[in-house]
């Protein structure tokens, strides 16, 4: 017998927690392909800060100061007198302990830029506290003012520095105060056009 009515199989919706699980567990691996999809720190990492186009595939570090006005490397650049770092901004996942982080180019004034750099290869820029920072890198939506006031968090190791929005009026310090559903921040990947991503994620 012909089902003509037959309707599509609903699409199951995932559970909050089992998202925030998967966006939180950097061994979680997809369940279509097995890729690990690392959610929580790897899905958005610009190439280079805002505003630059095309730009030069990154140099090592160590050749930063050698790199006259313009140079790009792995963690840094030099550009218009700018100096700038890489730095991941977290959010929190709301109802969990955990956080996801967002690759994002930030600024430091020359002589901290300099220290930065010097301590990042010795293992200790812990040592050097938070520093004043401008933010270079444009978050969808949720814009707010380019070029947003915040702090640069060194820590030890030669880990990557942590990035807090300090200007009240940028839409992301709430964010990052109060964090964000794990639904709200798979929208925001969305929006960073990574819905492969979310895809994967949500299968
Ligand atoms: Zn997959």
């Amino acid at each position: 017998m012909i089902r003509l009515f037959r309707r599509a199989k609903p699409v199951p919706v995932l559970p909050e927690e089992e998202l925030a699980r998967r966006l939180a567990d950097d061994d979680y691996a997809c369940a279509c392909c097995g890729v690990k999809l690392r959610a929580g720190s790897g899905v958005i990492y610009p190439d280079a800060p805002f505003g630059w186009k095309n730009p030069p595939k990154p140099a090592p570090d160590a050749l930063y100061d050698e790199g006259g006005s313009e140079i790009l490397t792995e963690n840094y650049a030099r550009r218009d007198g700018d100096n700038l770092l890489r730095a991941y901004l977290p959010i929190p996942i709301r109802g969990t302990e955990q956080s996801v982080f967002i690759g994002v180019w930030c600024s430091l004034k020359v002589g901290n830029h300099a220290r930065f750099r010097a301590s990042q290869v010795r293992g200790d820029a812990d040592k050097l506290g938070e520093m004043f920072s401008w933010l270079y890198s444009q978050l969808p939506r949720l814009t707010g003012p380019l070029l947003t006031a915040g702090t640069v968090v060194p820590y030890s190791g030669g880990r990557m520095p942590l990035y807090w929005i300090t200007d009240k009026r940028h839409p992301f310090r709430a964010a990052q105060h109060d964090g964000m559903t794990a639904s709200e921040i798979l929208e925001l990947y969305e929006q960073f056009g990574r819905g492969d991503m979310v895809q994967h994620l949500k299968t």
